[in-house]
């Protein structure tokens, strides 16, 4: 995994980068937020709720 300078905006592959000499703070990988999930859950079942009402408008 790379690391990433903000100072100098470039990749480090160590801890110490070789040009400003700061510290790498390792990249953090945030979870999706909760909302997201919930709008993305509603959106699945807002999707299958119309295909399924589709299907039953066309086999009636
Ligand atoms: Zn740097």
């Amino acid at each position: 995994m790379t690391n990433w300078c903000e100072n100098c905006d470039r990749p480090e592959e160590g801890d110490v980068c070789e040009v400003c000499g700061a510290e790498i703070i390792e990249p953090v990988h945030e979870p999706i937020p909760w909302r997201w999930r919930f709008f993305i859950v509603a959106s699945v079942i807002y999707l299958v709720w119309r295909i399924y009402q589709i299907i039953s408008w066309i086999a009636h």
